[in-house]
């Protein structure tokens, strides 16, 4: 059984591919985050699952960061950013799991308690029928302890923010209080702190 992990960054990944090392041992990682900003984060991240994977063994393959693309689908649709991004990246990992002939695909997103684990699953289930392989669906949260520990143990960089420029600003969210936003910015302060949890991490 081929599967291809999406992964988000090497901290994440510990859990979901210890798991499914028990299912097969014809897995690869998958990096396309063009989500995450600016580039010398996004580079800390990439560098540090690069690595993991040598260690580990596993094929590792880093899709476009194509930034670009991530704010011309979310501008103005900020609320919905996150569905926006998840479907971002889910349907770059299946294409390329069509293309390369995998039996299953899926991602460590499904390992973090601060992401939209539902909107996550129905996202990932329906890119998976439009590109015909199906998405594996697992609720890795109850790995989020072990992912916190062996990451800690292993010294792999652990990131301060989901990703996006908008969840770098709500890390910081004490010192932008509401009055002081910009007036461009639509979104409505309860909403950004619906938001606020996942200012922590992937
Ligand atoms: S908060 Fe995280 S999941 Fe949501 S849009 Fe930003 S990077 Fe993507």
């Amino acid at each position: 059984m081929k599967i291809l992990i999406h992964a988000c960054c090497a901290p994440c990944l510990t859990y979901p591919l210890r798991e499914l090392r028990t299912k097969s041992s014809d897995i690869s990682v998958f990096c396309y985050n063009p989500n995450v900003q600016p580039f010398l984060e996004y580079e800390m991240r990439r560098d540090c699952l690069t690595k993991y994977c040598e260690k580990q063994g596993v094929t590792f393959v880093e899709g476009a960061y194509d930034f670009e693309r991530f704010f011309q689908d979310v501008v103005f649709r900020e609320q919905a950013r996150c569905s926006i991004c998840y479907k971002l990246r889910l349907t770059e990992a299946a294409k390329y799991a069509q293309r390369e002939n995998y039996d299953y695909f899926t991602t460590t997103l499904l390992v973090s308690p601060y992401q939209e684990h539902g909107a996550l699953r129905d996202i990932g289930q329906s890119i998976g029928q439009k590109y015909d392989v199906p998405f594996l669906y697992r609720d890795f949260r109850t790995g989020w302890r072990h992912t916190t520990s062996v990451s800690r143990e292993l010294g792999l960089y652990r990131q301060k923010y989901c990703g996006c420029l908008y969840s770098e600003k709500e890390r910081f969210r004490q010192k932008f209080p509401p009055q002081s936003q910009n007036k461009s910015d639509h979104r409505e302060p309860d909403k950004l702190d619906d938001k606020t949890a996942r200012q922590k991490k992937g």
